[in-house]
């Protein structure tokens, strides 16, 4: 079997471990004489599933007991539109970090007063913007940061302090992959298609005492608290994809979980990052201050090598390189899954390149 290094954004590779035992699993579930596929999501069998899986989001994040875990659909998108319908009331601050980030802004200037209190859209997002806390409404309901621009590849290095004002969170391109505090949030989500498991769930963690704000016309699917009371069930969730996001986390744990990944990430971004550093011929596109760790994006002297680069990459092995058409160049997302083994990979196919192509 060859399977290739893959540097996709989003879905992105997963666990060879996770999908053999999906695949050891497909037809006959622990006995059960079913796929998990198959089977109501009222069972008992898959409830355990469920549960389990539950858990490990807790464990592996430190998720205290004041906080409800969801697992929703309609992506990370479905959420730009969920947190204003369930949290928005008198006025709501957005700091624009990205396509993604603005996005949630412009979608949240339908149900109510949202500002804007600072972007990098002026720069092409190759920084996380400047902020200043003094410009923060005291009173708002939320508000809301992109912690990983998943696009862009940048990376807030250090978190708004908000007061009382609760910080709501899109970390769909860096949940589970770095140690974060949960108690500095009211409410973090991430679609599953980069670093949680495959396409399909959401996952929506959120302090409860921020329940029971939803306004009246929020959609039963998108409203929290009903979600909350519901345990994810008021309809039928993704089974599968929450069953297969259940078999990565547990490779996490078995890395050590979130403290064991961290450091990994670390260093795998470091090898790409020193060598972007110390090459002429590279160029890195984020400001080194607000530099990923799971998105790292560069250009060659010429969008004709870039292109070049893509083809010759994939022709070794190491696929889905290009970069987002609002950037250019490359991009080599290199979530939890993506072994460390591969960033070699990629970073001794980057030096021979160089050296094939310096004029
Ligand atoms: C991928 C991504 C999204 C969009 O996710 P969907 O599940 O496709 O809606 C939103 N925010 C960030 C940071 C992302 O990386």
């Amino acid at each position: 079997m060859n399977r290739v290094y893959n540097f996709a954004a989003g879905p992105s590779a997963m666990p060879a471990e996770a999908l053999e035992t999906a695949a050891r699993e497909m037809l006959n579930y622990n006995n059960t004489g079913m796929s998990v596929m198959e089977m109501s999501h009222r069972s008992g069998m898959y409830l355990e599933i469920f549960n389990e899986t539950e858990s490990l989001v807790r464990e592996l994040m430190h998720i205290p007991e004041d906080y409800a875990v969801l697992f929703l659909q309609g992506g990370a998108t479905g959420q730009f539109a969920a947190i204003p319908l369930n949290l928005l009331a008198s006025g709501a601050d957005y700091i624009d970090s990205g396509n993604f980030a603005h996005g949630a802004y412009v979608e949240a200037q339908k149900y109510g007063p949202v500002r804007c209190v600072a972007s990098s859209r002026d720069d092409n997002y190759t920084h996380i913007p400047e902020w200043n806390a003094a410009e923060f409404n005291p009173a708002a309901d939320y508000l809301y940061i992109t912690t990983n621009n998943t696009i862009f590849g940048t990376r807030y290095a250090a978190l708004p302090e908000t007061g009382s004002v609760p910080l709501v969170a899109d970390m769909s391109s860096n949940i589970l992959s770095e140690v974060y505090d949960v108690r500095r949030f009211g409410v973090i989500y991430a679609g599953a298609q980069k670093n949680i498991g495959p396409a399909g769930v959401t996952l929506v963690i959120v302090r409860r005492d921020l329940l029971g704000r939803a306004r009246k016309d929020c959609p039963k699917v998108m409203n929290w608290t009903l979600m909350a009371d519901n345990g994810s069930m008021l309809n039928t969730p993704p089974t599968y994809a929450i069953y297969m996001a259940g078999l990565c986390m547990k490779w996490l744990k078995a890395q050590g979980g979130v403290e064991g990944i961290e450091p990994v990430n670390i260093e795998k971004a470091s090898i790409l990052y020193n060598l972007l550093d110390d090459s002429a011929f590279y160029r890195p596109t984020a400001a080194p201050g607000s530099r990923s760790r799971m998105n790292v994006t560069f250009t060659t002297p010429s969008p004709e090598l870039d292109a070049k680069f893509v083809k010759e990459a994939a022709a070794a092995g190491l696929v889905n390189l290009k970069g987002h058409r609002l950037v250019g160049g490359i991009r080599a997302s290199i979530y939890n899954a993506m072994p460390i083994e591969g960033v070699r990979a990629l970073a001794a196919f980057m030096k021979k390149f160089e050296m094939e192509n310096l004029r």
